[in-house]
């Protein structure tokens, strides 16, 4: 037996509005990952198992290596269809939150969002979800992902018996994904019971792997090789490290949506790394993209609230430095220089 997620005040509540509601949609975070799409498309086959009209809206595009996920192509990206995107929003009276604590992660589509008269439900796994802003919060900060809160929400409503191994895949992948594929945030014997209850879906997990891990381009290992060459620098007696990616090296790289993915974790392979700092010129926005991983009893959450205006998980953070990339990189340089390591 699988440990209730939900209250049955929780449960009764959701139950509730779900029923009520005619229109729902799902919403995601800005750059959505693994686990923002798989809790989505997780959440959107189960409503629509109740035959409830449901649809996903993503504040901007996801990584190519989640195009094979069932259903993907149901997914409304607001950054390239907003009339499509503000219409559903605007005739949806339920709107469910997944993966993200507070609307500013929504990005251009905050305000949208924000201005709706829905009833909002949010389903999370960060640390201090704004939930004032919210009619009902499921915030589980210990969860690994959304995507397992998502399993254990079906599981507790009772439809686990008619999952599709199409549906099962989705959870899996943003189980998998939020997790480095199962090896941190992944110490919960229960994680692996749900592995073991998808697997009985049908699912086959060594694939969903390959598809998500094993579809790189012959760029994308050039382009790893290549920063991890020339562009990471190491600080505090290989303590922590810093790498910077440009638009530049992008174009030469033939970077697509996702190319730099994980590339965060590499450094944290060297024995006693404590700190991996990224620093990505965004695409869209004159704005450094700031990444963290950290290790071996050193948290970065912190280090991305006080000094690049983010937030994130425990080990696993980011956030954003409006400015060049070489006042960036001294920001980073400053931020490493405050540790105690
Ligand atoms: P990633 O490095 O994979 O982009 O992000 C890791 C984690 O950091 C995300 O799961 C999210 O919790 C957090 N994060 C990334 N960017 C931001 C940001 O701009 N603001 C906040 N508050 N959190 C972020
Ligand atoms: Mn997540």
């Amino acid at each position: 037996m699988l440990t209730p997620l939900l209250s049955s005040k929780e449960l009764f509540e959701l139950m509730r509005l779900i029923q009520n509601s005619r229109n729902i949609v799902i919403c995601c975070h800005h750059g959505p990952d693994g686990d923002a799409i798989g809790s989505s498309l997780g959440l959107q086959f189960y409503l629509r198992g109740l035959h409830k009209k449901t649809n996903i809206v993503a504040p901007s595009p996801y990584p190519d290596f989640l195009k094979w996920m069932p259903e993907n192509r149901s997914i409304t990206v607001y950054s390239e269809q907003k009339s499509t995107a503000i219409h559903l929003i605007d005739s949806a009276d339920l709107i469910f939150c997944l993966d993200f604590n507070a609307f500013h992660r929504l990005n251009a589509m905050q305000e949208i969002l924000e201005k709706s008269k829905a009833i909002k439900v949010m389903i999370d796994h960060h640390e201090n979800p704004e939930e004032e802003k919210f009619n009902l919060v499921i915030s589980q900060p210990q969860m690994p992902s959304t995507s397992e809160m998502i399993f254990h929400i079906i599981y507790q409503l009772g439809a686990y018996e008619k999952m599709s191994r199409s549906h099962a895949a989705c959870i899996y992948t943003g189980m998998m994904t939020d997790t480095g594929a199962f090896t941190y945030n992944s110490n919960n014997p229960e994680t692996f019971y749900i592995i073991a209850l998808l697997m009985k879906r049908g699912i086959d997990k060594d694939e969903i792997y390959k598809k998500v891990y094993h579809s790189w381009s012959a760029n994308k290992l050039k382009l790893w090789s290549y920063i991890l060459n020339n562009n990471l620098t190491f600080y505090a007696n290989n303590s922590a490290c810093i790498y910077t990616l440009t638009r530049e090296e992008m174009k030469t790289y033939k970077y697509i949506r996702g190319d730099a993915e994980g590339l965060v974790n590499e450094p944290l392979k060297i024995k006693g790394m404590k700190l991996s700092i990224a620093l990505r010129e965004d695409t869209e926005e004159n704005i450094i993209r700031v990444s963290m991983r950290s290790a071996n009893g050193f948290h970065c959450r912190q280090l991305a609230e006080e000094w690049f205006n983010g937030g994130g998980h425990e080990d696993a953070a980011g956030g954003k430095l409006p400015m060049p990339m070489e006042e960036a990189v001294k920001t980073a340089e400053k931020a490493i220089e405050s540790i105690d390591f």
